[in-house]
């Protein structure tokens, strides 16, 4: 079997079973492996460390599938690892009144780059890397035994691939093409949600679990839902009980659907407001028009791709936190999360205090939020916790 040889001494973070392997660590790569092809991983010393997908133009080299050195990667491999991924889901994640859910979320089941997330009868793919490239069909082919689904559609649309020499592409894999809206169920309310053209797969799964906190603490509150997408937190808020949901997105389209969401679960424009525009302007603008709320609600898109972007991210996150907390009433909610891997939890607790701090506030933080249980964490791969969030009264 072709192999990569890494450097001397360059083998600790594969012993400790991180699934990545960097171009540095690597000495030579024999055999000549073709894009996503299977590659033994070896020690300098010729030890055999695993086994894992070859990806000859990123930076992160080779994924590893197994650290089993005896482990062949076939079809029986995939099925055991979907099937795996699908059980875990069955017994842990708790979200029974829903129907949808990620069922694999990458590197932390064991599927390097590989994402599928289940809306009702369908499953919405995103192939990630070279390796679940090669073994597309594969994949699909077992899929389709482990989680009997109507269809399977590719949402393979994400700027990471090209970091892989792979184009951006969408498609049906399997069955039908899903209709242009799946009716969702989570914690209770019902969402549409597009899994051919909305952000990501469709949905924001993982702040299932957020949105049902948010749903606890609205009784009775005016809620600023910021970035707001299709309207999640607003309509999980107005079911809890708030008073008045404003949302404020970008775009527009996320706002139409944010409507018809509202009206799915039986809200009337009497309940709610959309607005339209950038979040940094508007936000400042309902200061001025003297606006205020019991609860804001804040979850931006990714400010930080990579550490190269931090400085300006946190600024970023500075800002909203603040004009944020300004339009809160005392004792209100400020719901403030990132979604940026690489501002970490502390840092952001930071940022936050200093926001409030600079608003002229005081604030206690009662609950530390994170991504749903659906999205799991592998102790051995802390790359995959990205979302925090917290939860402050704002005196
Ligand atoms: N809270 C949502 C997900 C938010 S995703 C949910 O639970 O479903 C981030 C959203 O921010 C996207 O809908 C995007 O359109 C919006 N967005 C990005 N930049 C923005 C800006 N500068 N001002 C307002 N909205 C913005």
């Amino acid at each position: 079997m072709k192999a990569v040889i890494l450097k001397k001494g360059r083998e600790a973070s594969v012993l400790r079973h991180h699934p990545w392997v960097f171009s540095g660590a690597i000495e030579k790569a024999v055999g000549e492996p073709a894009a996503g092809e299977t590659v033994r991983v070896r020690a300098h010393d010729g030890r055999n460390l695993g086994i894992g997908g070859y990806s000859p133009d990123s930076q992160i080299r080779v994924r590893i599938w197994s650290f089993d050195g005896t482990e062949r990667i076939d079809t029986a491999f995939f099925r055991k690892r979907l099937a795996m991924a699908v059980e875990a889901r069955r017994s842990t994640v708790s979200r029974s009144t829903g129907n949808a859910v990620r069922l694999v979320y990458g590197e932390s089941d064991g599927l390097p780059g590989l994402i599928v997330d289940r809306y009702g009868e369908y499953l919405v793919c995103q192939f990630l890397y070279t390796g679940v490239e090669f073994w597309k069909a594969t994949l699909v082919e077992a899929l389709r035994e482990v989680c009997p689904c109507k269809g399977i559609y590719e949402r393979s649309d994400v700027a990471v691939r090209a970091k892989e020499g792979l184009a951006e592409t969408t498609g049906t894999l399997y069955g039908q093409t899903p209709p242009e809206s799946i009716e969702m169920v989570e914690n209770g309310c019902v969402y549409r949600v597009d899994v051919c053209r909305g952000h990501k797969t469709g949905f924001y799964l993982d702040q299932s679990r957020n949105r049902a906190r948010v749903a606890e603490l609205a009784a009775g509150r005016d809620v600023l839902n910021c970035f707001s997408y299709s309207g999640g937190f607003g309509v999980a808020a107005l079911m809890g009980g708030a008073r008045f949901a404003v949302n404020l997105d970008a775009s527009r389209a996320a706002l139409e659907l944010a409507a018809v969401n509202f009206a799915l679960n039986g809200y009337g424009d009497e309940h709610y407001e959309n607005l339209c525009g950038d979040a940094f302007d508007l936000l400042r603008r309902l200061q001025e028009d003297g606006r205020r709320f019991d609860m804001v609600i804040l979850d931006p898109p990714k400010f930080a791709d990579s550490r190269r972007h931090l400085v300006r991210a946190a600024r970023a996150y500075k800002d909203i936190a603040l004009q944020g907390s300004k339009l809160l009433r005392p004792n209100g909610l400020l719901v403030n999360f990132s979604c940026s891997g690489a501002i970490e939890p502390g840092l952001f607790q930071k940022i936050t205090a200093d926001a409030v701090l600079d608003a002229g506030r005081s604030g206690q933080i009662i609950d530390y939020l994170s991504q749903a249980e659906d999205h799991p964490v592998a102790l051995s791969f802390p790359e995959s916790m990205y979302l925090k969030g917290l939860i402050c009264r704002i005196t």
